[in-house]
């Protein structure tokens, strides 16, 4: 598996040593605020349009773009490219007949275009790829699978301004005075300059909104159980989810359409094919909530919110006394002991704020009725050989284990 993070983490690159110098050279001059002129947006239309372009088209947009220093980035856009590492591919004009041999030059696709200039963005560079990675995402809009640079791109507007970059020279070689300059720009980028005998060897960018990160641990929440990473706006919500599942069954909220339900008694209760989906829902989670007390494997409730459980299971959720879903059970359609076959109760699970308050005792005759002297799923909790020993029939008692 690739673990794909949102690039605002401090990310390194290496850069030739004048390249590096130049680059500071650039950076350090006032930012000129530009509106973009006709040539920029004919670069963006014809980048949008034909999905590539030449490394000469984008060192041209770079020059109107980036004026500082006589238009240096010109030149520095090649170890720029390689140090990002920003695929570069032969791009050819379609030959007028197949077979003909035509002359191409050096580009890139417009997702590897686009992705270069979000990170000379990022590095402080006046360029601004907002218009182009709008289209992009517009364009990838019903996909659901992304490259790396796309989701890079989709993420543009949520990292604009958050990024830490940080670019190393490649000399290992350097002699002088060490010194350490900082300085802002118009637009609240802040650099940091390491420098020997006055010659930059690392260039720190971060973004006017860059944070430091909070720090990250794996815990194990006490309630809900789940090992969740802590500052993972991801983790958050999935915990958050969970979590939230877990509590609506341990401290259930009366339940407006099981009220209905049970309006005209206990059979109301009752979970078989014909009820509503809702009801198959809410039996799956007490039958999750049943496997992760006792830890078991599996979810025995063949159905959900989406999907009614077959006929040869049948549930029954059990109302508490302000109609809340207190509790539920499953039973089983089995002829693994009778060949005539014979119901079995799988599971049953109550809420503990529930528990010993009489849900089971006072629909165990209904269910006695309904299932026949039925079997019950071995092994049994100490609290249920308990209720069985007082309420259960002549053959339940008999299949209890005799200590
Ligand atoms: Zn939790």
């Amino acid at each position: 598996m690739l673990d794909l993070q949102l690039s605002t983490d401090l990310m390194n690159y290496k850069l030739p040593h004048d390249t590096l110098i130049r680059l500071s050279g650039v950076l350090s001059e006032p930012r000129r605020s530009t509106t973009p002129g006709p040539s920029v947006l004919a670069f963006e239309t014809a980048l949008l349009a034909e999905g590539v372009c030449t490394l000469t088209a984008i060192r041209r947009h770079l020059a109107q773009t980036e004026k500082r220093g006589f238009s240096a980035i010109e030149e520095l856009i090649d170890d720029l490219i390689n140090a990002f590492e920003v695929c570069v591919q032969g791009i050819y004009p379609r030959p007028e007949y197949l077979g003909d041999e035509v002359d191409g030059e050096m580009g890139l696709t417009a997702v590897d275009a686009v992705w270069f200039l979000v990170l000379l963005e990022a590095i402080g560079l006046e360029v601004d790829p907002s218009r182009l990675a709008d289209s992009l995402i517009a364009q990838i809009e019903d996909r659901t699978l992304l490259t790396s640079t796309e989701f890079d791109i989709l993420h543009y507007r949520l990292t604009l301004g958050k990024r830490r970059i940080r670019l190393n020279t490649d000399t290992a070689q350097l002699v002088g005075q060490h010194s350490l300059h900082k300085h802002k720009d118009s637009i609240g980028n802040r650099y940091t300059v390491c420098s020997r005998g006055d010659l930059p060897y690392s260039l720190e960018i971060s973004g006017r909104k860059y944070r430091e990160p909070k720090p990250r641990e794996a815990v194990t929440c006490d309630l809900c159980g789940m090992l969740y990473v802590t500052n993972h706006p991801g983790d958050a919500r999935r915990h958050k989810a969970t979590h939230d599942r877990v509590v609506r069954r341990l401290n259930p909220k009366p339940s407006t359409r099981l009220q209905k339900r049970v309006a005209s008694g206990v059979a109301g209760e009752l979970v078989d094919p014909d009820a509503p989906l809702w009801m198959h829902g809410e039996v799956y989670e007490r039958a999750a909530a049943f496997r992760k007390e006792f830890g078991y494997d599996v979810i025995q409730w063949p159905g959900g919110s989406s999907t009614c459980a077959p006929s040869d299971w049948r549930g029954h959720l059990f109302a508490g006394p302000g109609g809340e879903i207190a509790g539920a059970c499953a039973f089983m359609h089995t002829t693994s002991r009778k060949a005539e076959g014979e119901w079995s109760l799988q599971w049953i699970w109550i809420a503990p704020s529930f528990r010993r308050k009489g849900l089971l005792e006072s629909r165990w005759t209904d269910l006695l009725q309904r299932y026949g002297d039925f079997d019950l799923e071995k092994p049994l909790s100490a609290a249920m050989v308990a209720f069985l020993w007082k309420h259960g029939s002549e053959a339940q008692r008999a299949s209890l284990p005799v200590f």
